[in-house]
């Protein structure tokens, strides 16, 4: 599921693009990703601009010229692509929004994902259970070490916890505990003074890395995009059962956290 780094790459990349762009067609090859008949919503969306593009956790908002909202969770297997023609088939896509350059948003992937036409006053509703940005400035260290303390949890399922942080799920929080060379299954409240900060660093380390890599998304975002997935080839830990860890030769060791995917090397991240 793509996390913070991969939807703030396409935040990026996508705003200089879809900026005061003119929504001119919208088609709706499943109407299960809406949240309203398709006729409804290409009707609402045909004649509004996008002013802007936000990102909140794993969440993208595109916000229109007339207060609505198109709130995006691409969940498992959803993915972006624009250009002036999708590289596949358009019955490929769930969704398309065509603007007034001639170019086109395409929605792939979204089964479990959506993308919903909501008012501005749904959208606070609906994300207001999100924790912080990792990056958000008044996330200090001071504050990071007070939100751990209160945790119970162990430290992959605390950092993955959307109430917690919003934008990090199973991929970055392997890696951000192997950064910090920390046991992803310590206790979140039982770090020390020194611990914290590692985890602390290693956050936004290894989030900042991801994100100018251009994330790990497999499709390209534009024809001539060549940054998206840049990260795919960099991870240390997360889908390396087995293999040798770049640190110290030890395998790569795979559990299940709570129904959750845990890949951390046994020597290197000892703590728990
Ligand atoms: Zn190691």
């Amino acid at each position: 599921m793509p996390e913070l780094p991969e939807m703030e790459h396409y935040r990026s990349q996508l705003s200089p693009l879809l900026c005061g762009q003119r929504i001119t067609g919208a088609t709706v090859n499943r109407e299960a990703t809406i949240n309203e008949p398709a006729d409804v919503f290409i009707a609402a969306l045909i004649g509004k601009t996008i002013l802007f593009v936000e990102r909140k956790g794993k969440h993208l908002l595109f916000h229109l010229d007339d207060g609505h909202r198109l709130h995006l969770h691409l969940m498992l297997g959803g993915w972006l692509a624009y250009g002036e023609q999708g590289p596949k088939k358009d019955s490929h896509f769930q969704v398309i929004l065509t603007f007034g350059n001639g170019s086109s948003l395409y929605f792939g992937g979204l089964r479990l994902g959506y993308l919903h036409r909501i008012t501005a006053k749904a959208a606070i509703e609906q994300l207001k259970e999100l924790g912080p940005d990792p990056f958000d400035p008044r996330l200090s260290l001071e504050a990071f070490r007070k939100r751990l303390s209160g945790k119970r949890g162990k430290l992959k399922t605390t950092l993955t916890d959307q109430r917690f942080l919003a934008g990090i799920g199973n991929s970055y929080s392997d890696e951000i505990c192997f950064d910090a060379n920390l046991h992803p299954a310590a206790a979140a409240n039982g770090l020390d003074d020194s611990q914290t900060e590692r985890l602390y660093n290693s956050m936004r380390k290894v989030l900042t890395v991801a994100k100018e890599a251009g994330g790990y998304m497999e499709h390209p975002l534009t024809p001539d995009d060549t940054v998206t997935g840049g990260y795919n080839e960099q991870f240390r830990v997360y889908d390396r059962k087995g293999e040798p860890c770049y640190e110290c030769g030890t395998e790569i060791k795979f559990e299940t956290l709570t129904g959750r995917k845990m890949f951390y090397c046994p020597n290197c991240q000892r703590e728990a």
